[in-house]
C-alpha cells in the first residue's frame, strides 16, 4: 500500500467503514454521535429508536417493518474535518451473519466497540473473525468508561489473547466509574476531560507538553495522577507502540477509551480514522485488481433492499464504487446482463434522508433504485467485463418448506420469494419433484422475519413447515456425471433462484455418498455470486 501512487484528493479523503459490536455495547449511540459531530443530525436521539427497538423479537420485526429506520441505517455519509466518512451498517442480530459478511466486503476498515465492563463478547468475536478473513484494519473503542470498567491492562490483555491481535493504546483512561476524569491522548499529548453536565458537548481538550507536564495536576486528583503515571510506565514497557503498517494489515489495533453517551472519546476516534485511514483500498476482481484511482467508474452491488418506500415496489441496490468519479446520469455497463443502464436517480444516504447523488467517488456507497435487475455481486463498469470476487453466498443451515395459506395465491408467493432471494435475505429452492418451495436461511429468526414481511408487503399469510432436508450444496463438475446424478436422485435435486442446480441433503452421509459414487461431481457449500 505504501508504494502505491497517491490517490486524487477527493478519493484519498474518503473513509468507508463499519462498526462491529456485541448488542448493547453502544454501536447505536456511537453512530449517533458520529452523525452529530459530522453535522448530519442536529440533536442526538434521532437514531435512538433503533437501539431500543430491537430488544425483543416483536420489536425487532416492527423495526424491520419501519423501513425508514433501516434505510437511514444501511449506509450513511457525513463530513468530518477534511474527511468524508461513509458508515455502512452491519445488521446487529446474530442470525444475519451472511448479510454482515457481505457488508464487510464493502468497507475498508471496521470499528470494534466493546463494553469496558464486559470486554470481548461472543458477537464481537464472531464479527472480528469475519474482519480477519479480509485482514481489515480495526480501530477499537472501549465504551462506557463512565461506569465501573475493568482494569485497563485486563481489557487490553483480553483483546490480545482472545482475538490474537496486537493492541496499542491510543488513549489512556484516567479513573473509572464515578471517578472517571477523562483520558490522555497518547498520540497528540492532550488531556481530554469529560463533561458530565452536557452529554452532547465535545470534551474539553487541554494541550499538554508531555506526561510530566505540571498542568496535569491541575485537572487530575493526586491519587489518580500517580496511578496514571504508574500505569503509563508499565504500558510503555509492555505494550507495542502504534505502527501504521501493522494497523493497516490488520495485525494491530489502536484502542481509545471513552463514553459514547457522553460524547467522550468519539472525536479522537474520528480523528484516528481520518488520520490513519485507510483510504479506499483496491478491490479484487477475477480478471485483475481494480485501483480506486483508475479514471473509469466501476463498482459492485453488496446489498439489495426491497420495499424501502412502501408506495413503490422499488428496490435499492447498494453499490460500493471501486474506482473512478461517478456523475449522475452516467450510463454504466451492467456486466451480468451485458446491457447498459442509465443511472439517473442514484441516492446518497445522508443520515435520515435520502438525497440524489450528483456525484460520487471511489470508496463511496450509492443506492441505485431499480426493479430487480441489480443483484448482489453484480458489477457495473464503463464497458469492461469485470467480476468482483469475494462476495460469497453461503449454504443455508436451516431448510423449511413454505406454503401460502391461500393456495390461489401461489403466484404471489413465487414473486415474494424471488424478491427475497435477490435481496439475499434467504435461499429459495424449487425442488424438481413436488410443488412448493424450500426456503433456506442461516438463522432461525429469519423464518419469522420472512413470514412477517411476506404478509406485510404482499398481504399473503404463509406457513413454514419442516422439511426432510437440512442443508444444500451447489453442484458443479463433469456434465455427464451431473446428468446421471440428477436422473437417479430427483428427490434430492432443486434449482436455486438463479437456476443453478443444488443437491438437498439430509445427512453428511448423503454428501459422502455422492462424492464416492460420482467422482467427477463437486458439491460446494458456498457459491460465489456474480
Ligand atoms: P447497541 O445495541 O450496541 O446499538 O447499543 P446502544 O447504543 O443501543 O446502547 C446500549 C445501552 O447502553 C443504551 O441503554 C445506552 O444508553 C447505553 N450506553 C451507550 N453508551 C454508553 C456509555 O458511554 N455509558 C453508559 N453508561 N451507557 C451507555
Amino acid at each position: 500500500m505504501t508504494n502505491r501512487a497517491p490517490l486524487p484528493p477527493e478519493i484519498s479523503r474518503r473513509r468507508t467503514f463499519a462498526i462491529i459490536a456485541h448488542p448493547d455495547a453502544g454501536k447505536t449511540t456511537l453512530t449517533e454521535k458520529f452523525l452529530l459531530f459530522g453535522g448530519a443530525i442536529q440533536m442526538a436521539g434521532q437514531v435512538r429508536a433503533k437501539g431500543e427497538a430491537r430488544r425483543t423479537r416483536s420489536d425487532f420485526l416492527k423495526m424491520e417493518q419501519d423501513r425508514g429506520i433501516s434505510v437511514s441505517a444501511s449506509a450513511m455519509s457525513f463530513d468530518f474535518r477534511q474527511y468524508r466518512f461513509n458508515l455502512v451498517d452491519t445488521p446487529g442480530h446474530s442470525d444475519f451473519s451472511e448479510d454482515t459478511y457481505r457488508t464487510l466486503t464493502a468497507v475498508d476498515a471496521a470499528i470494534m466497540v466493546i463494553d469496558g465492563a464486559k470486554g470481548v463478547e461472543s458477537q464481537t468475536r464472531k464479527l472480528f473473525e469475519v474482519c480477519r478473513l479480509r485482514d481489515l484494519p480495526i480501530l477499537t473503542f472501549c465504551n462506557k468508561m463512565d461506569r465501573e470498567a475493568r482494569d485497563t491492562f485486563e481489557i487490553i490483555d483480553e483483546i490480545q489473547e482472545n482475538l490474537a491481535i496486537d493492541v496499542t493504546p491510543a488513549s489512556w483512561p484516567i479513573g473509572s466509574g464515578r471517578d472517571f476524569v477523562g483520558a490522555y491522548d497518547l498520540l497528540h499529548d492532550r488531556l481530554e476531560i469529560m463533561d458530565r453536565a452536557d452529554r452532547n458537548k465535545i470534551a474539553e481538550s487541554i494541550q499538554i507538553s508531555g506526561v510530566d507536564d505540571p498542568k496535569l495536576a491541575e485537572h487530575i486528583p493526586a491519587d489518580l495522577l500517580q496511578k496514571f503515571h504508574e500505569e503509563l510506565e508499565m504500558a510503555r514497557e509492555l505494550l507495542p507502540a502504534f505502527d501504521r503498517a501493522a494497523f493497516l494489515n490488520g495485525s494491530m489495533t489502536p484502542i481509545w477509551f471513552g463514553s459514547a453517551i457522553n460524547s467522550f472519546g468519539v472525536k479522537e476516534l474520528m480523528d484516528g480514522i481520518g488520520e490513519f485511514g485507510p483510504e479506499p483500498e483496491p478491490q479484487k476482481a477475477a480478471e485483475r485488481q481494480v485501483d480506486p484511482a483508475e479514471p473509469e467508474v466501476t463498482g459492485f452491488v453488496f446489498k439489495v433492499q426491497a420495499n424501502m418506500d412502501p408506495k413503490h415496489r422499488d428496490r435499492v441496490a447498494f453499490v460500493r464504487l471501486a474506482s473512478g468519479h461517478f456523475e449522475r446520469g452516467m450510463k454504466l455497463f451492467h456486466v451480468r446482463s451485458k446491457k447498459p443502464m442509465s443511472i439517473t436517480n442514484p441516492v446518497l444516504f445522508l443520515a435520515a434522508d435520502r438525497e440524489l447523488a450528483e456525484e460520487a467517488w471511489a470508496g463511496d456507497i450509492i443506492g441505485i433504485p431499480n426493479h430487480g435487475q441489480l443483484r448482489i455481486g453484480d458489477a457495473l463498469t464503463e464497458g469492461e467485463s469485470l467480476r468482483f470476487t469475494g462476495i460469497p453466498s453461503f449454504a443455508p443451515e436451516l431448510l423449511q418448506t413454505i406454503r401460502a395459506l391461500d393456495p390461489m395465491k401461489a403466484k404471489h408467493l413465487e414473486k415474494a420469494l424471488t424478491q427475497f432471494a435477490e435481496e439475499g435475505a434467504a435461499k429459495v429452492f424449487k425442488p424438481m419433484i413436488g410443488s412448493g418451495y424450500i426456503v433456506g436461511v442461516v438463522g432461525a429468526l429469519q423464518f419469522d422475519v420472512l413470514a412477517s414481511r411476506i404478509e406485510l408487503e404482499y398481504s399473503l399469510p404463509v406457513r413454514f413447515e419442516g422439511s426432510n432436508f437440512v442443508s444444500a450444496r451447489w453442484i458443479s463438475g463433469d456434465k455427464a456425471e451431473i446428468e446421471k446424478l440428477v436422473a437417479v436422485n430427483k428427490g434430492h435435486i432443486a434449482h436455486d433462484s438463479d437456476g443453478d442446480l443444488v443437491f438437498l441433503t439430509r445427512l453428511q452421509w448423503d454428501i459422502d455418498r455422492v462424492l464416492r459414487d460420482y467422482p467427477g461431481v463437486k458439491l460446494t457449500a458456498t457459491k460465489e455470486m456474480m
